[in-house]
């Protein structure tokens, strides 16, 4: 059977699609969450993630004992920013906060400060006090003792990036063990928590759209540069701005720029 243009622009929507609730969009994962069934969560982060690693089994051990210790473990998040994770890292950690709290990148609910450390704070707009909980410097001690070829290997195939692909798998393996063991400790092994304080940002805002002068592309009003009297987007004014990427948020400077309008072109070709 060949596939129409109409077959793609009339998508089969379940009979109560645009009666339910948002929330319910979640219900199965809610499910694990409640009931905290980590096998369940841990597989879960795994295919949003990619791989099993003990990262994405100490951020969902992290999210259960946030979200628990909020009383919140049962409510529901709508991804509207009225509840925040605030994370220091952009490690493995944190997609498994990310998808087990719900608060992401996308919905602006996840608020990445770049301290490098493993560490959540779970907030409320509608409350003074927040959770924050963190990774223990016992977590290494734990993950050794639950797989103990994990760090030799991270070692040689990550850091050294000198493993073979027979090192490669092993690795991979050495990751899932050290991910099962975790989930099966007790949290106080390698998790601290404490109430706090939390700065909380305002809501994200909503911004007018403007369309850059030199390359066309719409975007967002509050990111523009204004140059001879036009308005650019930041690609295109060749200053530097801040990125996201391993190394935590870093000012990209124009020289980069190049890269970008290299990798433009090979998208219109
Ligand atoms: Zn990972
Ligand atoms: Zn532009």
């Amino acid at each position: 059977m060949t596939m129409s243009q109409n077959d793609l622009n009339t998508p089969t929507v379940p009979p109560n699609f645009y009666s339910m609730e948002n929330s319910s969009l979640r219900d199965s994962l809610y499910e694990t969450v409640i009931h905290e069934d980590r096998m369940a969560c841990l597989l879960r982060v795994g295919e949003f993630h990619g791989h099993l690693c003990p990262g994405i089994a100490l951020g969902i051990m992290s999210t259960l004992t946030g979200l628990r210790e909020m009383g919140i473990l049962h409510a529901v998040n709508n991804g509207m920013e009225d509840m925040l994770a605030i994370v220091e890292t952009n490690a493995c950690f944190t997609d498994g906060v990310q998808y087990i709290s719900g608060c992401t990148l996308g919905n602006n609910a996840l608020i990445y400060r770049d301290f490098g450390k493993t560490a959540v704070t779970f907030a409320l707009r509608s409350r003074s006090l927040a959770v924050r909980v963190r990774v223990t410097s016992e977590y290494a001690r734990v993950i050794a003792e639950g797989s103990p070829d994990f760090f030799p290997l991270m070692e040689k195939v990550v850091r050294d990036r000198s493993g073979s692909g027979e090192d490669e798998a092993a690795f991979m393996r050495a990751g899932r063990q050290a991910a099962v063991y975790l989930i099966n400790q007790t949290a106080d092994r390698f998790l601290s928590t404490a109430i706090v304080e939390p700065l909380l940002p305002p809501y994200a805002p909503i911004t007018e759209t403007l369309v850059c002068s030199a390359c066309g592309e719409p975007f967002m009003a509050t990111k523009g540069v204004s140059a001879d009297g036009k308005i650019l987007c930041r690609a295109c004014a060749g200053h530097a701005h801040p990125q996201v990427e391993g190394g935590g948020i870093l000012s990209v400077p124009p020289a980069d720029e190049g890269r970008a309008s290299n990798f433009r072109a090979q998208l219109i070709k």
